[in-house]
């Protein structure tokens, strides 16, 4: 696939859902040293949807982003399986027009990961404050030549978790 430039009238109403979550994260980054607002939404095949934002710290370099906030949600929640992402950031939540924010190199690692636990080439929508400008791309286009777990011959380890993680969820049905 090729990163493309999107309309928001062309999006659905659930794709929509998603970016408004990301954006609606925004206000709460926790950003005292570079003012700038991220947030970022995760949708999983529960349909549920995990929202997070960037939460800077003293030491800069231990700072988090926030599709990993996000992800972490997820996969704490025991919902990894990730299909699409939004990211919407700027230097604040009511900013006008301004770039569109993509994930850092780490993040696309991040992602790249539960990409492989999803067994899917992860959809993202990147996003500037206003919505304006609408960047949709997968985790593939924005991370070449990448290695996961299943590239490290973990794949039965990680079919393994998500076993787990089924039968302790229709354990708790029961
Ligand atoms: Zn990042």
């Amino acid at each position: 696939m090729a990163i493309e430039k999107i309309n928001s009238a062309d999006l659905s109403v659930s794709t929509l859902q998603l970016i408004e979550c990301a954006k609606k994260v925004m206000s709460n980054a926790y950003n005292v040293y570079s003012h700038f607002y991220v947030g970022a939404a995760a949708r999983t095949i529960s349909g549920k949807i995990y929202s997070g934002t960037n939460v800077e710290n003293a030491s800069l370099g231990l700072s988090v982003c926030a599709e990993p906030a996000a992800l972490l949600l997820a996969i704490s929640a025991g919902d990894p399986e990730v299909i699409d992402m939004a990211v919407v950031g700027g230097t604040s939540p009511d900013t006008k027009g301004g770039r569109v924010a993509t994930p850092c190199g780490r993040c696309r690692q991040i992602i790249y990961e539960v990409s492989q636990i999803s067994k899917t080439d992860i959809m993202l929508y990147c996003c500037n404050p206003d919505l304006s400008e609408i960047l949709r791309m997968t985790i593939s286009d924005l991370l070449p030549l990448p290695f996961g777990p299943k590239d490290l011959g973990v794949e039965k380890e990680v079919e393994n978790y998500l076993g787990q993680l089924r039968s302790t969820i229709s354990e708790d049905k029961k």
